[in-house]
């Protein structure tokens, strides 16, 4: 079948870069001759008919910005098949014969229900800073916000060894520990208090029995949110109790590294991979979310990608603990 018009829409987390990637979905697609139509405000804006024409000056000047012009959000009433209706309903009216979902994992497994409900033809970007979706090195966000959390945590350094004080700053990730790991190496810090060895392992009682601080006068970790690591409050709290003579403190990061400007590998990565969703519709292939494997364009099925069991890098957990003595 040929794509004559494209609807694209943003779902869920925000993550910096998303823009990049609409603006390359969109001049992409006019430079295959087809017609494109925003939507705002993902699956809630499909269900309420919220369309916009785009043209090439649609997206002119977005590449450098933080956060998404189609706006985000989430949509309960697409968890529903009769929300799914109202939404397929609105494509066939506005004569849209695919999409390009950019957003996370909860937006792809929706973008691939709906898919196979319909047989309608998607195409998914991975947008989210937590780098948790399996079939691509990198999602668009990642690396934005790894350097969000670098140049926070270098700040934090200075005040950290000037008192003296254990500091657990916790990062986002949900169930995912890119963010803390790399950010944890990137920063120089002591450790990473990451979900998935805190599923198998007390982490915070085999750093204090190796005496993490050793002949450090400071110490910084990264924790991952969430109730698998129990968070950095959590964590804090515990080292109060059980270990009252370090002088503890807790810096949660938040919403800091959803935003700014996106960094040059953001804005390449989700070039080439708005791009590459239309070589996708081009060359017939239908849901499959666009990925990155050594720095080659891979298509990968929704079923695998959102599948939740992306490999640890149990190479990057190691060179942290030696580089951390
Ligand atoms: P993210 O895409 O960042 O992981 P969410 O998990 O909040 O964000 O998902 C975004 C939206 O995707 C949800 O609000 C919902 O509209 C849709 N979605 C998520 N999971 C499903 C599902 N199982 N079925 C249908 N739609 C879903």
């Amino acid at each position: 079948m040929t794509v004559k018009c494209i609807g694209i829409l943003t779902s869920g987390g925000d993550a910096p870069g998303m823009n990049a990637a609409i603006r390359a979905v969109t001049r992409a697609a006019i430079y295959s001759g087809m017609e494109v139509k925003g939507i705002m405000r993902g699956y809630k804006g499909l269900i309420a008919d919220e369309f916009i024409p785009f043209k090439t000056n649609s997206v002119s000047n977005i590449i450098q910005q933080g956060g998404t012009i189609l706006k985000t959000a989430r949509c309960q009433e697409f968890m529903t098949p009769e929300g799914r209706k109202i939404a397929y309903d609105a494509l066939v009216r506005e004569n849209i014969d695919a999409l390009v979902v950019i957003g996370g994992d909860g937006s792809l497994t929706g973008a691939r229900i709906f898919a196979q409900e319909y047989n309608y033809p998607i195409i998914g970007l991975p947008g989210t800073i937590d780098n948790d979706l399996q079939g691509t090195d990198f999602t668009i966000g990642y690396d934005t916000a790894l350097n969000t959390i670098m140049q926070a945590v270098d700040k934090i350094r200075d005040t950290a060894s000037s008192h003296e004080r254990l500091f657990f700053i916790e990062v986002m990730g949900r169930e995912c520990g890119f963010l803390a790991l790399n950010g944890a190496i990137a920063s120089g810090a002591e450790a990473a208090i990451i979900p998935e060895v805190s599923k198998k392992d007390d982490q915070l009682a085999k750093l204090i029995d190796n005496g993490f601080r050793k002949s450090k006068n400071s110490s910084l970790v990264l924790v991952t949110e969430g109730d698998i690591t129990g968070g950095a409050m959590k964590l804090a709290e515990r080292v109060k109790n059980e270990y009252p003579q370090y002088d503890v403190r807790v810096t949660i990061l938040g919403h800091v590294q959803r935003g700014g400007s996106p960094t040059a590998n953001d804005r390449i990565l989700a070039s080439r991979m708005g791009a590459a969703a239309i070589d996708a519709l081009n060359d017939d292939q239908r849901n499959v979310m666009i990925g990155i494997q050594n720095d080659k364009i891979v298509y990968v099925p929704f079923s695998k990608a959102v599948k939740k069991n992306k490999p640890f890098p149990e190479d990057l957990y190691n060179t942290l603990q030696i580089l951390s003595i």
